[in-house]
């Protein structure tokens, strides 16, 4: 049996909030160090250093995979997470949530810069628009497209307080079609659990995520996923899909 310890939400420094030193090498270093064996980036809105990240695994040799994904705030102001198996399938799925975001120019005084790095963690560019707002993508909407693009979404953080489908809508709508939801490092599932269940009527899996905008917050290993063999990027996006599901 292959446990796969995972952390499937980080933030890089292309993040608005997330830190400077979030780059791309130092991302995958100090989850490499933390024991974890498969992270998820996730920056918000955006997929554009991913790419570098993937690339900062295999230059430095680490036993860490690094799954393509985007944290979408949609048009309800909630965030989920969206996970996909490569690239050529979180791309065009980008460009729409991009082509979909509410746009202002970031101001990096209050914000920062958002950085796009390579994956030596050079400055290749920077996304002028802020990336921390809403799209016009409703939350049924942001499901089907995940899964056009063969990938899956998963509501963010529903334990807290702001941005998440519970604190912006109240409850989770048993008629969206998802079957996981992620709770934060700080949640209780034993008691959460059991209020969504009453609240929807549905039994629901969950995967805990650390949310991480600085190299400090990265978690030790803790949760992971067991497989039968090391799992490919697809091996974990077809678990995900499948968990939670009769
Ligand atoms: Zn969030
Ligand atoms: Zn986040």
């Amino acid at each position: 049996m292959y446990r796969l310890y995972y952390d499937f939400h980080i933030h890089t420094a292309l993040s608005p909030c997330g830190d400077n030193d979030m780059t791309p090498n130092n991302v995958v270093n100090m989850s490499s160090i933390c024991g974890l064996n498969c992270i998820a980036v996730t920056d918000h809105n955006s997929y554009l250093n991913i790419e570098a990240c993937i690339k900062a695994a295999e230059n430095n040799n680490l036993d860490l995979l690094v799954i393509p994904g985007m944290e979408v705030e949609t048009q309800e102001e909630l965030h989920v997470i969206c996970l996909f198996p490569d690239m050529q399938s979180i791309k065009p799925f980008g460009d729409i949530v991009y082509s979909r975001l509410n746009k202002i120019p970031n101001n990096e005084k209050i914000f920062g810069p958002q950085q796009i790095l390579n994956a030596d963690d050079e400055e290749i560019g920077k996304a002028t628009d802020l990336l921390i707002t809403s799209t016009s993508i409703g939350v049924y909407e942001l499901v089907e497209l995940a899964k056009e693009h063969n990938g899956l979404a998963i509501p963010a953080h529903v334990d807290r307080g702001s941005y998440s489908i519970i604190s912006n809508l109240g409850f989770i709508p048993p008629d969206l079609d998802i079957s996981l939801i992620e709770f934060s490092r700080a949640a209780k599932p034993e008691e959460l659990l059991p209020m969504i269940r009453k609240s929807t009527g549905k039994d629901f899996a969950y995967i805990i995520s650390s949310d991480s905008h600085y190299l400090e917050h990265l978690p030790d290993a803790s949760n992971f996923l067991e497989f039968e063999f090391k799992p490919s990027a697809y091996d974990v996006i077809g678990k995900l899909k499948g968990l939670g599901r009769k």
